[in-house]
């Protein structure tokens, strides 16, 4: 005879519930409870006789040594190097594509950033310009402020990324002589900022009774492209860019920023120009 489903079901039950109760039966307890209570051990602690505790030395807080990037700059600010400088083309940005009425008139890809080439050399070093970092630096003191470098060094191929224009190709961003920056926080009171460079050199020593360099004028004959009439000296010009001026790839911020071109080489008492030799053949590809 089949037993009926239902049936099945109830005597499964009943086994299950006898194997459980059976499982749980307290019969055995008293001699387990024994065995447990045996094996319990504390650790305890042994001393020697004399043995006594040192009192800890008061905590004494010691002022860490500056590292030369800290000197002079207050704790959020660290000192501006070459470092800051560095290329910003990248492998990840996509080919940049002009076209017209649709049609694609010339493809222009990135370079592969700090990782794939140095900055320019001088002298078989790494080398920018020194009056545009210590101009930034100074500019960080005096302000209390941290600067953004946006633009340093711009090998050819990024300089031709950025901005296609024929001005742009001889930008001294290839020979590490110009910098694009703003400051955080003084963001839309750039000619502030231009004080401070024409403050720069009346403090340094190295310029006192150098009129060329301590007394800045404007620039108003020539092509530029700012509204605002640039400063110069001997060894600087300096542009102001506002909101909706010279926004290049590496300088598509909302802010207005300042660019600084260094016109003449202190150290080899010569003018700073850009040629194919020293933008294209002065910096190592990795
Ligand atoms: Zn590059």
């Amino acid at each position: 005879m089949i037993m009926p489903m239902k049936n099945c079901f109830a005597s499964s039950y009943l086994f299950l519930c006898f194997l459980v109760c059976s499982g749980c039966s307290n019969s055995d307890q008293p001699a387990e409870e024994s065995v447990r209570r045996t094996n319990q051990r504390g650790e305890f602690v042994y001393r020697h006789q004399g043995e006594f505790l040192f009192a800890a030395a008061p905590a004494d807080p010691q002022t860490p040594p500056t590292y030369p990037w800290e000197e002079g700059q207050s704790s959020n600010q660290l000192r501006i190097t070459k470092e800051y400088f560095r290329c910003k083309g990248s492998i990840l940005n996509p080919p940049r594509i002009v076209a017209e009425n649709g049609k694609e008139l010339q493809r222009y890809h990135d370079c592969g950033g700090a990782e794939k080439h140095s900055l320019p050399l001088r002298n078989n070093k790494e080398f920018i310009y020194p009056i545009l970092i210590d101009l930034l630096n100074y500019i960080q003191n005096k302000s209390g402020k941290r600067v953004v470098v946006t633009s340093g060094h711009r090998c050819p191929d990024h300089n031709t990324y950025v901005d296609s224009s024929v001005q742009n190709s001889s930008s001294k961003h290839q020979v590490g002589a110009e910098v694009s920056f703003y400051v955080q926080g003084m963001e839309n009171q750039p000619e502030q900022i231009v004080k401070y460079i024409i403050d720069y050199y009346k403090e340094t020593s190295k310029y006192q009774g150098l009129k060329e360099y301590q007394e800045f004028s404007r620039f108003t004959k020539g092509e530029t492209n700012v509204s605002t009439p640039p400063w110069m000296n001997k060894e600087v010009f300096v542009k102001v860019f506002n909101k909706k001026e010279g926004r290049d790839f590496d300088n598509r911020h909302p802010y207005p920023y300042l660019s600084i071109q260094v016109r003449y080489d202190w150290d080899l008492q010569e003018k700073v120009t850009v040629t194919w030799e020293k933008a294209y053949k002065n910096y190592l590809r990795f």
